[in-house]
């Protein structure tokens, strides 16, 4: 099992990293000084977090995913001492250097967070990065960026500020969602169009044809090829530091044969999957206890957050383009970007663009 305090070098070599570029605000509670800068202008930003240096930030988001990721190198050196197929954390953020210092305090306060690398982009798009660093996963509070990078092909997802509750510190959880996620929204697309009925139908008939890679795929992919390692030591599977969790409201015995045959072509291992078939994912997420859990659907991800998970969306395929800004508010201006009308996910986060 991982342990969490040691401290593993981030691989020199990173092609065969898997990097996770974050914002700072993903790794850290920035909302108090992120609206001193949209009040009061990016001087008077940094200069508050150049008064504030000694001050440490508060957890963020994906804090408790971040120091799972890292904890889980311990176990792959422990293995083997060599091996530079590690997690990779990366900030990539619109931060700006004059504000670094704060940032690189709170991460060196913090035991078991250790990350060296980082983008501070002084206000520019910071998604251009991405590419550079050989990202598997980008992490964000900004929509805009996180549909950005999505676009790009990077695997993406928007996190909010939750309160992650009693989550397990000797294993890394990350449970997905099925489609618009692992697979693509094309069975979505049917369900939306068709109703239950057509949906069923549909997957029925087409139960030997695998469904196309969804945004998050191949980020599935390189956890399972990571959890491949402690397979090959013929450990149980169930203490393996990195465990993945199916959750898909889709049903068993009508519409899950697809589901698994799609994940048995592509030869992607997932640890558990649970079919609620409708019903609410929340209190099979409180059970499971994930670090992080992806889901399209702003519902699921709404009450996964009130639930005390921490659930992220991944802004894609037909149930994303339902919350798109209405006209007006134009992708890639300043105001607030792709949080939509029907948005349920404000209470949890003001979805507005990072520094
Ligand atoms: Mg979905």
């Amino acid at each position: 099992m991982a342990a969490s305090t040691s401290i593993v070098q981030p691989p020199k070599d990173t092609a065969k990293a898997l990097t996770i570029a974050l914002s700072a605000r993903a790794l850290f509670d920035l909302e108090k000084e992120d609206k001193l800068f949209h009040e009061n202008g990016l001087d008077a930003y940094i200069k508050f977090m150049m008064e504030n240096e000694e001050k440490v930030l508060e957890k963020g988001p994906a804090f408790e995913f971040v120091k799972s990721a890292l904890a889980v190198n311990d176990a792959i050196r422990k293995l083997d001492q060599k091996d530079d197929e590690l997690f990779d954390i990366v900030i990539v953020s619109r931060n700006h250097a004059q504000a670094g210092v704060r940032l690189i305090r709170s991460i060196n306060h913090y035991d078991g967070i250790f990350l060296e690398r980082m983008s501070l982009t002084g206000g520019t798009d910071p998604t251009k990065y991405l590419g550079a660093w050989n990202t598997d996963l980008f992490l964000s509070p900004d929509e805009h960026d996180v549909r950005k990078a999505i676009e790009a092909g990077f695997p993406a997802a928007v996190v909010y500020q939750n309160n992650g509750e009693d989550l397990p510190n000797d294993q890394l959880r990350i449970a997905f969602d099925g489609d618009s996620v692992l697979f693509s929204d094309e069975a979505e697309q049917v369900y939306q169009k068709e109703g239950l009925a057509g949906f069923v139908q549909n997957e029925t008939q087409n139960a030997a044809i695998p469904l196309g890679e969804g945004p998050i795929k191949k980020f599935a992919s390189r956890i399972a090829e990571i959890q491949k390692k402690f397979h090959k030591k013929g450990e149980p599977r169930d203490q393996c530091p990195i465990r993945t969790y199916l959750v898909t409201a889709r049903s068993g015995a009508s519409t899950g044969e697809r589901a698994i045959k799609t994940l048995r072509d592509w030869g992607l291992e997932i640890d558990e999957s649970h079919f609620k078939s409708g019903a609410s994912k929340a209190n099979m997420l409180k059970a499971i206890r994930p670090h992080l859990f992806l889901d399209d659907s702003e519902s699921h991800v709404d009450k996964a957050l009130k639930a005390n998970i921490p659930a992220a969306k991944v802004p894609y395929g037909i149930n994303s383009e339902k919350v798109k800004p209405k006209g007006g508010k134009k992708r890639g201006s300043d105001l607030v970007e792709g949080e939509g009308a029907k948005s349920t996910l404000k209470g949890h986060f003001p979805v507005k663009k990072a520094k």
